[in-house]
């Protein structure tokens, strides 16, 4: 089975993805990091994050044994991310690594913004998570602060909103949900909540109760 787990930034769609995928025992994948990593590997060398060529390059000596590098979760990867994503060639490197993901058992949960749209439109099940913008800054200034950084909330807030504009509105692999998605709006969930709503979700489409 493949569950595709769609949504904004600091919806909550990364924590949802991790704790669904060890609920069924199947493979995890933040596609987020992906874009992250391609970004740092710019930002490292002083290169301009709308820079083709480079951008293309990096996507294509992606190591996956980087994706761990705790570096990649700060709010200014993210940010970077979401420039580097915008880039058509960068998308379509990345493609087929995430689908093999996918396609490997025993069954994958992948979350990120096209999973639903682009990259696995066949997942048995699609799940769009969303929550009020300023709850979303709020969790993200305290995941910020929980790794002893400062956070702004504000800031986070207007950049919250920017990036969901920039993903929403690039020509390429927009931020939408799939037509057969599930809405789960978690502003009023907390995250053992949020979870519980997710596996109801899953376990209603496996049990053929839900129809969109
Ligand atoms: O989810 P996360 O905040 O880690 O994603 C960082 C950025 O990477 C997003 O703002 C988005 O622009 C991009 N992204 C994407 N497609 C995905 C996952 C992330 O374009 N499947």
């Amino acid at each position: 089975m493949i569950i595709a787990i769609d949504g904004p930034a600091a919806s909550g769609k990364g924590t949802l993805g991790k704790r669904l995928a060890q609920h069924y025992g199947y493979r995890h994948l933040d596609t987020g990091v992906i874009y992250r990593a391609v970004a740092h590997a710019l930002l490292r060398q002083g290169a301009d994050l709308r820079d083709e060529a480079r951008a293309v390059k990096a996507a294509l000596e992606l190591e996956p044994e980087t994706l761990a590098d705790p570096a990649l979760k700060s709010h200014e990867a993210g940010e970077a991310a979401s420039v580097v994503s915008a880039i058509p060639k960068v998308r379509e490197v990345l493609v087929d690594f995430q689908r093999a993901f996918a396609a490997g058992p025993p069954g994958a949960v992948l979350d990120g913004r096209d999973i639903g749209t682009v990259i696995c439109p066949g997942a048995d099940v699609k799940i769009f998570v969303v929550a009020d913008p300023e709850v979303r800054a709020r969790r993200r200034a305290a995941e910020v602060r929980s790794r002893g950084e400062e956070a702004d909330e504000a800031k986070i807030l207007a950049d919250i909103l920017a990036r969901d504009e920039r993903d929403q509105n690039r020509p390429v692999a927009p931020l939408k949900p799939a037509k057969d998605a599930y809405l789960l709006d978690n502003s009023k969930l907390d995250i053992e909540a949020g979870v519980r709503a997710a596996i109801d979700i899953v376990e209603a489409v496996r049990a053929g109760r839900r129809r969109v």
